[in-house]
């Protein structure tokens, strides 16, 4: 994968979008550390596996598509790449260099269940003052499980990530001109 493209891209969108909506100047780290939370907490709508009241558990990575070009949809890695979104934005609006962007694969320890709600945690504890972690600390700590969780619990590629995200940085586009 290459996240310094990814980042490029991320950079180009956001400078669109507070160009397009007259943002410039407006502290939007608040904002994009819900975001995150919140397409996390889709991404694991997704997963389904912590939904111990159904009986329907199955993450959504072959879901039947109508309209969408392909006959299928991995509505898990659709989530997934949303957040991936937010997190760019979120090290941009840190300050944050495409160097201190490397993904390393550390093994994951605890249920998927806990690694997500970890996730959720740390990413709410980047825009926390009385976190006990630093901003920065806490974004390499979510980070850094986020592409953890996709490698060794979603089974995502890195290549079929950076696909998706390509993707979706296209339609996010098509969705400002369209005035979403
Ligand atoms: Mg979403």
């Amino acid at each position: 994968m290459n996240i310094a493209k990814l980042y490029e891209m991320q950079k180009t969108l956001d400078a669109r979008i507070i160009e397009e909506k007259g943002l410039r100047g407006k502290d939007l780290l608040p904002n994009t550390i819900l975001a995150l939370q919140v397409e996390l907490g889709e991404m694991a709508n997704e997963w389904r596996g912590f939904k111990h009241w159904s009986n329907d558990q199955g993450p959504r990575v072959k879901v039947p598509a109508t309209a969408w070009g392909t006959p299928y949809r991995n509505l898990l890695l659709e989530e997934y790449v949303d957040c991936v979104h937010f997190f760019l934005s979120i090290a941009r609006q840190l300050g944050l260099d495409e160097t201190d962007l490397t993904i390393i694969d550390d093994y994951l320890e605890g249920s998927t269940t806990n690694v997500l709600t970890r996730l959720i945690y740390h990413a709410g504890g980047i825009g926390m003052e009385y976190s006990p972690y630093s901003s920065i600390t806490s974004f390499r700590m979510a980070f850094n499980m986020f592409f953890a969780l996709g490698q060794q619990r979603f089974n995502f590629t890195l290549e079929q990530i950076e696909a998706a995200y390509l993707d979706k940085n296209k339609v996010n586009h098509e969705r400002q001109a369209n005035g979403y």
